[in-house]
Protein backbone atom coordinates (compact mmCIF):
# COMPACT_ATOMS: atom_id res chain seq x y z
CA UNK A 1 0.00 0.00 0.00
CA UNK A 2 1.41 3.45 -0.91
CA UNK A 3 1.60 6.05 1.97
CA UNK A 4 2.55 9.35 2.64
CA UNK A 5 6.06 10.25 3.32
CA UNK A 6 5.42 11.77 7.15
CA UNK A 7 3.44 10.58 9.66
CA UNK A 8 -0.17 11.77 9.31
CA UNK A 9 -1.64 13.63 12.19
CA UNK A 10 -3.70 11.66 15.06
CA UNK A 11 -5.51 13.63 16.86
CA UNK A 12 -7.34 11.03 19.66
CA UNK A 13 -8.06 10.93 23.21
CA UNK A 14 -9.82 7.38 23.07
CA UNK A 15 -8.16 4.87 21.17
CA UNK A 16 -11.30 2.16 20.01
CA UNK A 17 -11.12 -1.74 20.45
CA UNK A 18 -13.00 -4.27 18.45
CA UNK A 19 -13.44 -6.35 21.19
CA UNK A 20 -13.56 -5.73 24.54
CA UNK A 21 -10.89 -8.16 25.65
CA UNK A 22 -8.46 -6.46 23.22
CA UNK A 23 -7.93 -3.78 26.47
CA UNK A 24 -6.15 -6.09 27.56
CA UNK A 25 -3.32 -6.78 24.82
CA UNK A 26 -0.76 -5.06 25.25
CA UNK A 27 0.38 -6.26 21.54
CA UNK A 28 -2.12 -3.87 20.09
CA UNK A 29 0.06 -0.77 20.83
CA UNK A 30 -1.22 2.05 22.89
CA UNK A 31 -4.57 1.49 24.65
CA UNK A 32 -4.86 5.88 25.47
CA UNK A 33 -4.65 8.65 23.09
CA UNK A 34 -2.00 10.38 25.77
CA UNK A 35 0.55 7.44 25.34
CA UNK A 36 1.41 8.97 21.43
CA UNK A 37 0.61 8.73 18.08
CA UNK A 38 2.88 7.68 14.98
CA UNK A 39 4.31 11.31 14.97
CA UNK A 40 5.22 11.32 18.60
CA UNK A 41 7.39 7.75 18.18
CA UNK A 42 9.05 9.32 15.02
CA UNK A 43 9.97 12.59 16.53
CA UNK A 44 11.14 11.26 20.25
CA UNK A 45 12.85 7.90 17.72
CA UNK A 46 14.71 10.75 15.46
CA UNK A 47 15.63 13.30 18.46
CA UNK A 48 16.66 9.53 20.28
CA UNK A 49 18.72 8.59 17.16
CA UNK A 50 20.55 12.34 17.38
CA UNK A 51 21.18 12.82 21.11
CA UNK A 52 22.49 9.00 21.23
CA UNK A 53 19.82 8.30 23.67
CA UNK A 54 18.04 5.17 25.29
CA UNK A 55 14.91 6.97 25.09
CA UNK A 56 13.80 10.88 24.63
CA UNK A 57 10.76 12.02 25.65
CA UNK A 58 9.03 15.13 24.45
CA UNK A 59 7.01 17.35 26.35
CA UNK A 60 5.11 20.84 26.32
CA UNK A 61 8.04 23.49 26.61
CA UNK A 62 12.04 23.58 26.71
CA UNK A 63 11.28 24.68 30.62
CA UNK A 64 9.35 21.48 30.80
CA UNK A 65 11.96 19.74 30.28
CA UNK A 66 14.99 21.16 32.49
CA UNK A 67 12.36 21.42 35.38
CA UNK A 68 11.16 17.79 34.70
CA UNK A 69 14.83 16.31 34.34
CA UNK A 70 15.70 17.76 37.73
CA UNK A 71 12.84 16.87 39.12
CA UNK A 72 12.61 13.26 37.88
CA UNK A 73 16.07 13.26 39.75
CA UNK A 74 16.17 14.51 43.09
CA UNK A 75 14.54 13.96 46.71
CA UNK A 76 13.63 16.37 49.98
CA UNK A 77 17.27 16.86 51.01
CA UNK A 78 19.40 16.76 47.70
CA UNK A 79 21.22 19.59 46.53
CA UNK A 80 21.57 20.41 42.73
CA UNK A 81 25.23 22.68 41.85
CA UNK A 82 24.52 24.99 38.82
CA UNK A 83 26.27 27.71 36.70
CA UNK A 84 25.56 31.29 37.78
CA UNK A 85 24.83 31.44 33.99
CA UNK A 86 21.98 29.55 33.72
CA UNK A 87 18.84 30.24 31.71
CA UNK A 88 17.07 32.16 34.38
CA UNK A 89 13.65 30.66 34.68
CA UNK A 90 15.52 27.52 35.09
CA UNK A 91 16.72 29.14 38.14
CA UNK A 92 13.60 30.50 39.30
CA UNK A 93 12.48 26.93 39.36
CA UNK A 94 15.60 25.61 41.35
CA UNK A 95 14.69 29.10 43.78
CA UNK A 96 10.79 28.96 43.41
CA UNK A 97 9.59 25.14 43.42
CA UNK A 98 12.41 23.03 44.06
CA UNK A 99 13.09 24.60 47.46
CA UNK A 100 9.58 24.55 48.85
CA UNK A 101 10.21 20.99 48.53
CA UNK A 102 13.63 20.39 50.31
CA UNK A 103 15.72 20.45 47.53
CA UNK A 104 18.45 23.31 47.86
CA UNK A 105 20.84 24.59 44.84
CA UNK A 106 23.94 26.46 44.51
CA UNK A 107 25.41 28.46 42.14
CA UNK A 108 29.44 27.75 40.29
CA UNK A 109 31.29 30.36 38.25
CA UNK A 110 30.13 29.82 34.96
CA UNK A 111 34.09 28.73 34.34
CA UNK A 112 34.62 26.77 37.11
CA UNK A 113 36.68 23.86 36.11
CA UNK A 114 35.29 20.43 36.40
CA UNK A 115 37.77 20.05 39.96
CA UNK A 116 36.37 23.31 41.58
CA UNK A 117 32.99 21.68 40.85
CA UNK A 118 34.00 19.18 42.65
CA UNK A 119 35.12 20.49 45.35
CA UNK A 120 31.43 21.92 45.76
CA UNK A 121 30.27 18.11 46.39
CA UNK A 122 28.47 17.53 49.62
CA UNK A 123 26.92 14.16 50.56
CA UNK A 124 23.72 15.89 49.43
CA UNK A 125 24.76 17.21 46.06
CA UNK A 126 22.74 14.55 43.31
CA UNK A 127 22.86 16.97 40.29
CA UNK A 128 24.89 19.03 38.76
CA UNK A 129 22.93 21.18 35.41
CA UNK A 130 25.44 22.32 32.94
CA UNK A 131 24.24 24.71 30.33
CA UNK A 132 27.40 25.36 27.62
CA UNK A 133 27.45 28.09 26.68
CA UNK A 134 25.21 29.64 29.58
CA UNK A 135 22.90 32.03 28.87
CA UNK A 136 24.09 35.57 27.98
CA UNK A 137 27.21 35.18 28.59
CA UNK A 138 28.49 32.24 26.72
CA UNK A 139 31.10 30.27 28.35
CA UNK A 140 31.42 27.15 27.33
CA UNK A 141 31.49 24.37 29.95
CA UNK A 142 33.84 21.00 30.38
CA UNK A 143 30.88 18.88 29.79
CA UNK A 144 33.44 15.19 29.67
CA UNK A 145 35.27 16.73 32.81
CA UNK A 146 32.47 17.77 35.02
CA UNK A 147 30.48 14.33 34.17
CA UNK A 148 33.46 12.30 34.58
CA UNK A 149 33.68 13.91 38.05
CA UNK A 150 30.09 12.93 38.77
CA UNK A 151 30.06 9.59 37.79
CA UNK A 152 32.41 8.75 39.89
CA UNK A 153 31.08 11.09 43.10
CA UNK A 154 27.54 9.27 42.14
CA UNK A 155 26.01 12.41 41.24
CA UNK A 156 24.33 12.88 37.89
CA UNK A 157 24.65 15.49 35.25
CA UNK A 158 21.85 17.07 33.35
CA UNK A 159 22.94 19.15 30.43
CA UNK A 160 20.95 21.89 28.57
CA UNK A 161 21.91 21.30 25.12
CA UNK A 162 19.33 23.92 23.61
CA UNK A 163 22.15 26.54 21.80
CA UNK A 164 23.60 23.22 20.14
CA UNK A 165 20.75 21.45 19.45
CA UNK A 166 21.07 18.11 19.56
CA UNK A 167 23.01 18.10 16.76
CA UNK A 168 26.55 20.55 17.67
CA UNK A 169 27.14 18.64 20.76
CA UNK A 170 26.26 15.20 22.33
CA UNK A 171 26.62 15.52 25.72
CA UNK A 172 25.91 11.90 26.57
CA UNK A 173 28.63 10.89 24.36
CA UNK A 174 30.61 12.93 26.63
CA UNK A 175 29.32 11.29 29.78
CA UNK A 176 25.81 13.56 30.92
CA UNK A 177 23.12 11.25 31.97
CA UNK A 178 20.81 13.72 30.76
CA UNK A 179 20.30 16.23 27.59
CA UNK A 180 17.57 18.39 27.60
CA UNK A 181 16.69 20.97 24.82
CA UNK A 182 14.09 23.37 23.71
CA UNK A 183 12.54 22.26 20.51
CA UNK A 184 11.01 26.01 20.36
CA UNK A 185 14.65 27.07 19.60
CA UNK A 186 16.52 25.36 16.42
CA UNK A 187 14.72 21.96 15.92
CA UNK A 188 11.32 23.90 15.05
CA UNK A 189 13.25 26.32 13.42
CA UNK A 190 10.34 28.31 12.79
CA UNK A 191 9.18 30.84 15.85
CA UNK A 192 5.72 29.19 15.84
CA UNK A 193 5.63 26.00 18.17
CA UNK A 194 6.94 25.29 22.22
CA UNK A 195 8.46 22.11 22.75
CA UNK A 196 10.96 20.16 24.56
CA UNK A 197 12.96 16.93 24.44
CA UNK A 198 14.38 15.01 26.93
CA UNK A 199 16.84 12.61 26.00
CA UNK A 200 18.44 9.96 28.61
CA UNK A 201 21.70 7.83 28.75
CA UNK A 202 20.14 4.61 30.19
CA UNK A 203 17.16 2.25 31.01
CA UNK A 204 16.92 3.47 34.94
CA UNK A 205 16.93 7.39 34.19
CA UNK A 206 14.84 6.65 31.34
CA UNK A 207 12.05 4.86 33.73
CA UNK A 208 12.38 8.11 36.09
CA UNK A 209 11.51 10.07 33.54
CA UNK A 210 8.87 8.21 31.74
CA UNK A 211 7.16 7.89 35.34
CA UNK A 212 7.33 11.62 36.13
CA UNK A 213 5.25 12.44 33.06
CA UNK A 214 2.75 9.82 33.55
CA UNK A 215 2.04 10.62 36.98
CA UNK A 216 2.03 14.43 36.13
CA UNK A 217 -0.20 13.83 33.12
CA UNK A 218 1.86 15.69 30.90
CA UNK A 219 0.98 15.69 27.01
CA UNK A 220 2.24 17.67 23.65
CA UNK A 221 -0.44 17.66 21.07
CA UNK A 222 -0.04 15.91 17.73
CA UNK A 223 -0.38 19.23 15.96
CA UNK A 224 3.05 20.17 17.63
CA UNK A 225 4.62 17.34 17.85
CA UNK A 226 4.12 17.15 13.72
CA UNK A 227 5.80 21.01 13.07
CA UNK A 228 8.69 19.75 15.47
CA UNK A 229 9.21 16.62 13.46
CA UNK A 230 9.01 18.76 10.23
CA UNK A 231 11.85 21.42 11.19
CA UNK A 232 13.53 18.71 12.24
CA UNK A 233 14.04 17.76 8.66
CA UNK A 234 16.15 20.73 7.65
CA UNK A 235 18.13 20.79 11.26
CA UNK A 236 21.90 20.49 9.57
CA UNK A 237 21.13 22.56 6.67
CA UNK A 238 20.18 25.36 8.79
CA UNK A 239 22.15 25.26 11.24
CA UNK A 240 25.07 25.15 9.21
CA UNK A 241 23.85 28.50 7.35
CA UNK A 242 23.08 30.06 11.04
CA UNK A 243 26.57 29.83 11.41
CA UNK A 244 28.17 31.16 8.28
CA UNK A 245 26.54 34.26 8.19
CA UNK A 246 26.92 34.05 12.07
CA UNK A 247 30.59 34.11 11.37
CA UNK A 248 29.90 36.89 9.17
CA UNK A 249 27.92 39.15 11.47
CA UNK A 250 30.54 38.39 14.29
CA UNK A 251 33.69 39.08 12.77
CA UNK A 252 32.58 42.51 11.35
CA UNK A 253 31.22 43.21 15.08
CA UNK A 254 34.40 42.13 16.18
CA UNK A 255 36.42 44.99 13.63
CA UNK A 256 34.63 47.94 15.01
CA UNK A 257 35.15 50.56 17.46
CA UNK A 258 31.94 50.93 19.18
CA UNK A 259 31.58 47.20 20.52
CA UNK A 260 34.00 45.75 23.24
CA UNK A 261 33.57 41.78 22.86
CA UNK A 262 31.53 39.33 21.18
CA UNK A 263 30.70 36.74 23.13
CA UNK A 264 30.52 34.04 20.64
CA UNK A 265 32.91 30.81 21.75
CA UNK A 266 33.71 29.67 17.23
CA UNK A 267 35.77 33.19 17.55
CA UNK A 268 39.31 32.13 18.30
CA UNK A 269 40.00 34.85 20.92
CA UNK A 270 36.96 33.81 23.31
CA UNK A 271 38.38 32.40 26.15
CA UNK A 272 36.39 29.61 25.83
CA UNK A 273 37.34 28.49 22.24
CA UNK A 274 39.65 25.18 22.90
CA UNK A 275 37.25 24.13 24.77
CA UNK A 276 34.43 24.56 22.18
CA UNK A 277 36.60 23.20 19.32
CA UNK A 278 37.17 20.14 21.42
CA UNK A 279 33.53 19.29 22.12
CA UNK A 280 31.42 21.02 19.63
CA UNK A 281 31.31 20.23 15.50
CA UNK A 282 29.82 23.55 15.01
CA UNK A 283 28.09 26.66 16.13
CA UNK A 284 24.76 28.22 16.40
CA UNK A 285 23.75 31.73 15.83
CA UNK A 286 23.13 33.11 18.86
CA UNK A 287 25.88 35.70 20.33
CA UNK A 288 26.10 37.86 23.02
CA UNK A 289 27.68 41.36 22.01
CA UNK A 290 29.13 44.03 24.25
CA UNK A 291 28.67 47.28 23.84
CA UNK A 292 32.12 49.62 24.30
CA UNK A 293 30.66 51.80 27.17
CA UNK A 294 27.54 53.68 26.83
CA UNK A 295 24.14 53.89 28.83
CA UNK A 296 21.62 51.58 28.86
CA UNK A 297 19.70 54.65 26.87
CA UNK A 298 22.35 54.44 23.83
CA UNK A 299 21.91 50.72 23.97
CA UNK A 300 17.95 50.99 23.40
CA UNK A 301 18.74 53.20 20.78
CA UNK A 302 20.75 51.10 19.12
CA UNK A 303 18.23 48.06 19.06
CA UNK A 304 15.19 50.64 18.78
CA UNK A 305 17.18 51.44 15.26
CA UNK A 306 17.33 48.15 13.94
CA UNK A 307 14.99 47.28 10.94
CA UNK A 308 15.49 43.30 10.04
CA UNK A 309 16.74 42.72 13.13
CA UNK A 310 12.91 41.79 15.38
CA UNK A 311 12.87 42.62 18.83
CA UNK A 312 11.90 40.14 20.96
CA UNK A 313 12.79 36.82 23.58
CA UNK A 314 13.15 33.28 22.07
CA UNK A 315 15.44 32.45 19.37
CA UNK A 316 16.68 29.84 16.63
CA UNK A 317 13.97 30.39 13.97
CA UNK A 318 14.86 31.55 10.57
CA UNK A 319 14.64 35.31 11.25
CA UNK A 320 17.36 37.38 13.24
CA UNK A 321 16.27 38.81 16.42
CA UNK A 322 18.00 41.60 19.03
CA UNK A 323 17.28 41.87 23.06
CA UNK A 324 18.99 43.82 25.62
CA UNK A 325 20.63 41.52 28.26
CA UNK A 326 21.21 43.18 31.41
CA UNK A 327 17.98 42.31 33.20
CA UNK A 328 19.63 38.54 32.89
CA UNK A 329 22.62 39.52 34.81
CA UNK A 330 21.00 41.26 37.22
CA UNK A 331 19.73 37.53 38.61
CA UNK A 332 22.89 36.50 39.12
CA UNK A 333 25.10 35.71 42.12
CA UNK A 334 28.13 37.44 41.00
CA UNK A 335 27.19 39.25 38.29
CA UNK A 336 30.23 39.82 35.30
CA UNK A 337 31.42 43.30 34.95
CA UNK A 338 31.62 44.24 31.09
CA UNK A 339 32.58 47.01 29.35
CA UNK A 340 29.31 48.25 28.08
CA UNK A 341 26.04 47.07 27.84
CA UNK A 342 25.26 43.32 27.05
CA UNK A 343 22.89 43.23 23.72
CA UNK A 344 22.08 39.44 22.33
CA UNK A 345 21.42 38.53 18.77
CA UNK A 346 20.40 35.46 17.31
CA UNK A 347 21.50 36.30 13.63
CA UNK A 348 18.98 34.33 11.08
CA UNK A 349 18.85 33.09 7.84
CA UNK A 350 18.57 36.41 5.94
CA UNK A 351 21.48 37.90 3.88
CA UNK A 352 24.53 38.50 5.96
CA UNK A 353 25.60 41.75 4.08
CA UNK A 354 21.91 43.17 4.85
CA UNK A 355 22.62 42.50 8.13
CA UNK A 356 25.21 44.19 8.85
CA UNK A 357 24.25 47.26 6.88
CA UNK A 358 21.37 46.89 9.84
CA UNK A 359 23.71 46.84 12.73
CA UNK A 360 25.89 50.11 11.11
CA UNK A 361 23.03 51.90 11.04
CA UNK A 362 22.35 50.70 14.68
CA UNK A 363 25.76 51.28 15.61
CA UNK A 364 25.13 55.08 14.53
CA UNK A 365 22.31 55.87 16.54
CA UNK A 366 24.45 54.28 19.98
CA UNK A 367 27.26 56.51 19.02
CA UNK A 368 24.79 59.20 18.93
CA UNK A 369 23.15 58.94 22.22
CA UNK A 370 26.58 57.05 24.07
C1 LIG B 1 14.60 29.03 25.55
C2 LIG B 1 15.38 28.18 26.47
C3 LIG B 1 14.74 27.28 27.31
C4 LIG B 1 13.24 27.20 27.44
O1 LIG B 1 12.55 26.96 26.26
P1 LIG B 1 10.99 27.31 26.15
O2 LIG B 1 10.49 26.39 25.11
O3 LIG B 1 10.91 28.76 25.79
O4 LIG B 1 10.38 27.03 27.49
C5 LIG B 1 15.52 26.48 28.11
N1 LIG B 1 16.87 26.57 28.09
C6 LIG B 1 17.51 27.44 27.30
C7 LIG B 1 19.00 27.49 27.32
C8 LIG B 1 16.80 28.28 26.46
O5 LIG B 1 17.44 29.16 25.70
Amino acid sequence: MRRPVNPPIQRGTTLLNARIGDLRDDSLGPVYGIDGAEVHTELRRLLAEMEGAQDTFVVSTGLAAVTVALLALVAPGDEILVSDACYWPSRRFLARTLTRLGVTFRCHPPRATPDEVAAMFTPRTRVVLIESPGTATFEIQDTPGLAARCRSAGVATVVDNTWAAGLLFKPLAHGADISVQALSKYVSGHSDVFGGAISCRAPDISRRVFELIEDLGLYVSPDDAWLMLRGLRTLPVRLAQHQDNARRVADWLQSRPEIAEVLWPALPTSPDHALWKRDFTGAAGLMGVVLNGGTAGAAEAMLDTLELFGLGFSWGGYESLATYEDAQLAVRSAPPTLAGPLIRLHIGLEAPDDLIADLRQGLAAFIATR
